[in-house]
C-alpha cells in the first residue's frame, strides 16, 4: 500500500497498472511480428486501447471527472479502419472481456474532455518511439484541479528499481501526491519506496540524461550548454517521462527539452509534461521553462506560456539556468 490516504491516487496506480497490460500485451506481440520497421500500427494500438481502457475506469470511478487524452477516434471511424478498430477491442477485452467495438470509440472519444477546473490528463503511450524500439516508454497520468497537479503517475514498463533497464517488465510505477511526496513501486507488487533526488551540486558529478530523438532535445545546443556548465559525463538516452522517474530516484540529474531550432514556436503538450512534473517536484526535485518561469498549465492542451523545459534534482537548477542564458546570449545556439 502507499503510505499516503488518496481516493484518486489509488485510482491512477491501478488505472495505469491496467493500462499497462494492455501495452504490454500489445509490445509482447510486438516482438514476434516480422514487420517493416516503418509500421507504427502496433504503437498505435497500444495508444488508443490503453486510453479506451483508462476513459472507461474514470468513468466508473469517477464519473463526473474529465478526461484529456492524447487520441481521439475520428481517424477510426471510417470503413477503411475497422481492422485497426478490431485489433484494439481485442486488446481492451484483456480488461474490459465484453467490450463492443461501439464501446471502445465512445471510451476513447471520453478522453476528449475539456481541460477545465478539475480534469485528467493521459498520454496512453509517451515516447512512441521507444515503445516501437522495445525500449523506454510510459503510460502517464495525471489529475489537475485549478491548474495545479494534485496526483500523477508514470508506469514504465522498461525501468526497473535502480534505474536498470528491464527488457520484459514488469517495470516500475512511480506515483506522486501533491504536498506529500513520490514513490515507487515494482509494478507486480505494492511495496512502495520513497523517490528522493541526489544531492549532486558539482558539474563533475552531474549524469545528464537526453531525448534519443535529438530533434526534441535539441541535442546539439544543449551539449553546448553542458560544456558550459562543465559537465563531461556522457548523457543517458531515453524516451518518454521515464526520465522524470530515473530523475526522481536519484539515477540522474538533469535534462532538458530546449525549443527545436526548427520550430522555436513549439510547445509541450500537458500530458507530457504534468505527470512527471509531480514525480520530480514531490521528489525533491524541480521543473521550470528554459526561461526560468514556472509552469503554467491553465492553457488548455499545450503549455502555451512555457518555452521548453529544464528538469533537475533542484541543487543545479540555477546553475543550469544560468549556463542555458550564457549560451543563449553568447549567440553559440541557432534558436
Ligand atoms: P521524448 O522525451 O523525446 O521521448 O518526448 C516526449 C514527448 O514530447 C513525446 O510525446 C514527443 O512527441 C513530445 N515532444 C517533445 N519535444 C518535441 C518536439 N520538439 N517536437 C515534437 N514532439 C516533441
Ligand atoms: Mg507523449
Amino acid at each position: 500500500m502507499i503510505p499516503v490516504q488518496s481516493p484518486e491516487l489509488e485510482f491512477a496506480l491501478s488505472a495505469v497498472r491496467q493500462a499497462m497490460k494492455v501495452t504490454m500485451a500489445v509490445s509482447r506481440q510486438l516482438a514476434h511480428m516480422e514487420q517493416a520497421k516503418e509500421d507504427r500500427s502496433p504503437v498505435t494500438v497500444a495508444d488508443y486501447a490503453a486510453q479506451a481502457v483508462v476513459a472507461a475506469l474514470l468513468a466508473e470511478r469517477f464519473p463526473q471527472d474529465a478526461l484529456l487524452g492524447e487520441e481521439s477516434s475520428a481517424a477510426l471511424r471510417g470503413p477503411e479502419s475497422a481492422g485497426l478498430l478490431e485489433k484494439i477491442t481485442e486488446f481492451v477485452r484483456l480488461i474490459f472481456p465484453k467490450a463492443s467495438a461501439k464501446d471502445v470509440l465512445a471510451w476513447i472519444d471520453r478522453g476528449r474532455g475539456k481541460p477545465e477546473g478539475r480534469f485528467w490528463t493521459l498520454d496512453p503511450v509517451d515516447g512512441t518511439k521507444g515503445f516501437l524500439r522495445g525500449e523506454h516508454y510510459a503510460v502517464a497520468f495525471a489529475l489537475l484541479e485549478e491548474g495545479k497537479v494534485k496526483a500523477a503517475v508514470l508506469g514504465c514498463p522498461h525501468l526497473g528499481p535502480g534505474g536498470v533497464f528491464e527488457k520484459e517488465g514488469p517495470g516500475t510505477l512511480s506515483a506522486a501526491l501533491q504536498g506529500a511526496g513520490s514513490w515507487v513501486t515494482r509494478a507486480d507488487s505494492g511495496h512502495f519506496q520513497r523517490l528522493k533526488v541526489s544531492a549532486h551540486s558539482q558539474p563533475c558529478d552531474i549524469q545528464a540524461l537526453r531525448s534519443v530523438e535529438a530533434s526534441h532535445a535539441n541535442a546539439s545546443n544543449m551539449e553546448t550548454v553542458f560544456r558550459r556548465y562543465g559537465i563531461h559525463k556522457t548523457p543517458i538516452l531515453m524516451d518518454s517521462q521515464a526520465k522524470y522517474a530515473f530523475v526522481a530516484g536519484g539515477f540522474g540529474d538533469l535534462f532538458f527539452y530546449l525549443t527545436p531550432v526548427k520550430r522555436p514556436e513549439y510547445r509541450m503538450k500537458i500530458w507530457d509534461v504534468a505527470p512527471g512534473a509531480l514525480v520530480i517536484q514531490e521528489a525533491g526535485g524541480r521543473i521550470t521553462d528554459m526561461r526560468g518561469g514556472a509552469l503554467d498549465f491553465t492553457h488548455g492542451e499545450t503549455l502555451a506560456v512555457n518555452p521548453g523545459l529544464v528538469i533537475s534534482n533542484g541543487r543545479i537548477h540555477e546553475m543550469a539556468l544560468k549556463a542555458l542564458r550564457e549560451v543563449q546570449a553568447s549567440r553559440e545556439t541557432i534558436t
